[in-house]
C-alpha cells in the first residue's frame, strides 16, 4: 500500500488530518469535564490515569501536577472554595487514591466543593479479593466517609457521572464527591457518534447549585424574635464567606446596627475594625447575647457546641442550607433553612416591618471592651518587638503592617501557636482571605491550599506555616516553583511541634533514653535552601525583624516563589497553642 502511494506519479496532496472515529472512555472522561466547565485539574499521575490527563490537557484543562496526592487535594477543595465550583483532584489507584481521600474527606467536614477522581483497577479480582495490581475497593473505602460516592464501569455512563458528581459537590451544604473510575471503563472503545450523542444527552448542567429558599414563616419568626433582643449579635461563619454575600450582610449589620463576630475564615467578611466588629468580644456575646444570628456557622466544638460560656437563656436564630444542622447541639428557636444569598435577602425585604429594641448600651459596651483588648494587644505586639531571639508577637509585629497594606493577598495558616497568634494578629477587612486548618483543625494543608488558591485567584499567596505545619506539605515546595507561582511561605522556625523544649521522660538505661522529644524538630534546620534546591525561588534566613520586613516585602512584591525561614526561639510558643485544655492528663507520676 505504502509503495504504491509512493510509485504514484499522481500530484501529491497534503493528507488531511486524521480524527479518530472511535473514543476511548477516557477521552469521553475528559470532553465530560470540558462540558462540565471544569478548567482546571490538580494530580498527581500515574497508571491508570496518564493517558486521561494527556487527554484533558490537550483539550485545554489546566493540569497541577503534585508530588504528593494529599495536597493536590488541598489545592482543589481550596480552588472550589473560592470560586463556588468543584475543584478536581485527579489520583491513581490504591495508595495514590487513599492519600488524596484524605483531602476529600477534609473537603467534606468543611463544606468545600471538590471531585476526586480516581483510576481504580478491574473490580472482579479485587471483589474476589484474587490479588491484582493495586488492587483496593476504592468505592467502599471512600462511602460514608465523603458526601457523595459513585463508580463507573460504563463508558456511556461518563458523562451522567460527571454530571452527577458536579451536582453533589456544589448544591446543598457543598463537600467532597468520590468519583471511582474503573480501568476497563477507561479503556472501553465506542464509537464517536455515540460519545457525542451521549454528551449532549448529559450537557449542559442546568443550575447546578440553585439558591434554595427559606419559608415566609422562618423569615418572620428569625424577625420576630430579633425584634425582641435586647443584646443581638451576629456570628458569621465560612459559609457566609463561601456564599459570597458579603453585600448583603454589610447591609443587615447597617440597617440593625447589631454587632458581629467572625468566625477564623470569615474574618474580612466584613472589616475586623468596622465600628460595629466585636472581634474582641468573644466572650461577652456568649455569655450576655440573649439572641445570636448564626450566619454560615455552626455551633461545633469551636463554639463549645452552645453550651459551656454561653448565656443559658439565649435564644439562636441560624441561617444555613443544610435542615440536618440544626438543633444538632443546642435548640435553635428560629431556623432559617435555605441559600444564605436568598434568607439575607428575604430578611432584607421583610426588615421594614418589625421594629428592633436593642438595649442602647449594648454596643457601646462592646465599643469599650474592644478598644481597652485592641490596646493591650498592641502594646503586647510593641513589647515583643524587639525580643531577641525573636518569638511569634516579635514576627509577627513585624509581619502586620506588610500584609495590612496588601489586602488583596491571601494568607493560608497553620500551625499551633503559628495559627492562633497569626489569626489574631491579622486585621483582615476584605472577604476569603484567610485560608487556614479550618473545622477539623488538621495540619498540613500548607501548600496545596497555597497553590489552589494562586490558581482559582491569580492573587499574591503568604503562608504562615509553623515549622512542623510546613513539614507535612513541604515538598510541594517544589511545585509552587514548577509553576513559578506568586506564593511566598514564611516559616516560623521553633524547631519543633509546639517548640524545641520538649522533654525525653526516659530516665538512664531505657532504650529511648537521651533521643529527640517526640515534639523536638530540628531548630537549625535550613528551610531557605529549598529554594536552590529547585530553582526559579528565593530563599531568605531572617534572625531579627528587620530582616524579615524587607525579606516579606521583597518576596511578595516579587510575584515570584520564595520561603523565608524565620528563626524564632526554641522555647517560642507553648504545647497546643490556644486548645492545650484539649489533652488528656497525664496520670503519671514523673520521677527523675
Ligand atoms: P465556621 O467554621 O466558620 O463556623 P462552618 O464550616 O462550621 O463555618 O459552617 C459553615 C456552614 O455554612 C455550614 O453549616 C454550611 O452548611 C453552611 N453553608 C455553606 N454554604 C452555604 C450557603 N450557600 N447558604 C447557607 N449556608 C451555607
Ligand atoms: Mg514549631
Amino acid at each position: 500500500m505504502a509503495d504504491s502511494i509512493n510509485n504514484s506519479k499522481a500530484p501529491q496532496t497534503p493528507a488531511a488530518p486524521s480524527f479518530p472515529t472511535d473514543w476511548t472512555g477516557q477521552y469521553l472522561l475528559a470532553k465530560s469535564l470540558q462540558a462540565a466547565g471544569i478548567t482546571q485539574m490538580f494530580g498527581l499521575v500515574g497508571i491508570p490515569v496518564t493517558e486521561f490527563s494527556y487527554l484533558a490537557q490537550g483539550l485545554g484543562i489546566k493540569f497541577t501536577g503534585f508530588r504528593f496526592e494529599q495536597q493536590a487535594g488541598m489545592a482543589a477543595a481550596t480552588y472550589g472554595y473560592l470560586t463556588k465550583t468543584p475543584g478536581v483532584l485527579l489520583t491513581v489507584s490504591s495508595m495514590g487514591f487513599l492519600n488524596g481521600l484524605t483531602a476529600t474527606i477534609n473537603a467534606t467536614v468543611n463544606c468545600y466543593p471538590m471531585i476526586q477522581i480516581s483510576g481504580s483497577s478491574e473490580r472482579e479480582p479485587i471483589d474476589l479479593e484474587q490479588g491484582t495490581y493495586e488492587g483496593l475497593d476504592q468505592l467502599n473505602v471512600a462511602k460514608g466517609l465523603v458526601k457523595a460516592a459513585y463508580r463507573v464501569n460504563r463508558a456511556q455512563d461518563i458523562p451522567t457521572a460527571v454530571v452527577r458528581a458536579y451536582r453533589a459537590a456544589v448544591s446543598g451544604r457543598p463537600g467532597g464527591v468520590y468519583l471511582d473510575v474503573t480501568t476497563p471503563c477507561m479503556a472501553e472503545i465506542v464509537t464517536a457518534a455515540d460519545a457525542e450523542k451521549w454528551l449532549a444527552e448529559a450537557f449542559p448542567i442546568v443550575d447546578p447549585a440553585q439558591p434554595v429558599s427559606p419559608s415566609e414563616e422562618a423569615i418572620d419568626r428569625a424577625l420576630t424574635l430579633l425584634a425582641s433582643a435586647k443584646k443581638p449579635a451576629f456570628l458569621i461563619g465560612k459559609g457566609a464567606a463561601y456564599a459570597q454575600v458579603e453585600d448583603k450582610l454589610k447591609t443587615l449589620v447597617e440597617k440593625t446596627g447589631i454587632p458581629y463576630y467572625p468566625m477564623s475564615m470569615a474574618k474580612g467578611v466584613l472589616p475586623d475594625d468596622g465600628p460595629l466588629s466585636a472581634l474582641s468580644c468573644r466572650k461577652q456575646i456568649m455569655e450576655e447575647a440573649d439572641v445570636v444570628i448564626l450566619v454560615g456557622a455552626r455551633l461545633n466544638w469551636l463554639l463549645s457546641r452552645g453550651h459551656g460560656p454561653w448565656n443559658p437563656q439565649g435564644k439562636f436564630i441560624q441561617l444555613d442550607i443544610d435542615p440536618t444542622e440544626i438543633d444538632c447541639n443546642r435548640k435553635i428557636a428560629a431556623p432559617v433553612v435555605g441559600d444564605l444569598s436568598a434568607s439575607l435577602d428575604m430578611i432584607l425585604a421583610k426588615l421594614p416591618n418589625y421594629k428592633l429594641s436593642m438595649d442602647p448600651t449594648w454596643v457601646p459596651e462592646l465599643q469599650t471592651i474592644t478598644k481597652e483588648k485592641d490596646a493591650k494587644f498592641a502594646q503586647r505586639l510593641k513589647d515583643n518587638a524587639g525580643v531577641m531571639p525573636m518569638n511569634h508577637w516579635s514576627a509577627l509585629a513585624a509581619i502586620k503592617p506588610i500584609i495590612e497594606s496588601r489586602p488583596d493577598v491571601i494568607i493560608v495558616n497553620e500551625g499551633a501557636n503559628t495559627l492562633d497568634d497569626t489569626r489574631d494578629t491579622l486585621t483582615m477587612r476584605v472577604p476569603r482571605k484567610r485560608i487556614d486548618c479550618a473545622t477539623w483543625a488538621i495540619m498540613g494543608m500548607g501548600m496545596g491550599s497555597c497553590i489552589g488558591a494562586a490558581q482559582a485567584t491569580g492573587n499574591k499567596v503568604v503562608a504562615i506555616e509553623g515549622d512542623s505545619a510546613f513539614g507535612f506539605s513541604g515538598m510541594d515546595f517544589e511545585t509552587i516553583c514548577r509553576f513559578q507561582l506568586p506564593v511566598t511561605v514564611v516559616i516560623f522556625n521553633n524547631g519543633g511541634i509546639y517548640n524545641n523544649v520538649g522533654v525525653n521522660m526516659a530516665t538512664k538505661g531505657e532504650p529511648s533514653f537521651g533521643e529527640p522529644a517526640p515534639t523536638t524538630l530540628d531548630l537549625t534546620a535550613q528551610y531557605d535552601k529549598l529554594a536552590d534546591a529547585f530553582g526559579g525561588a528565593k530563599g531568605y534566613f531572617v534572625t531579627n525583624p528587620e530582616e524579615l520586613s524587607t525579606a516579606l516585602t521583597e518576596a511578595i512584591d516579587s510575584e515570584k516563589p520564595a520561603i523565608i525561614n524565620v528563626q524564632l526561639a526554641g522555647d517560642a510558643g507553648k504545647e497546643s497553642g490556644h486548645i492545650g485544655y484539649l489533652n488528656p492528663p497525664t496520670l503519671q507520676t514523673v520521677t527523675v
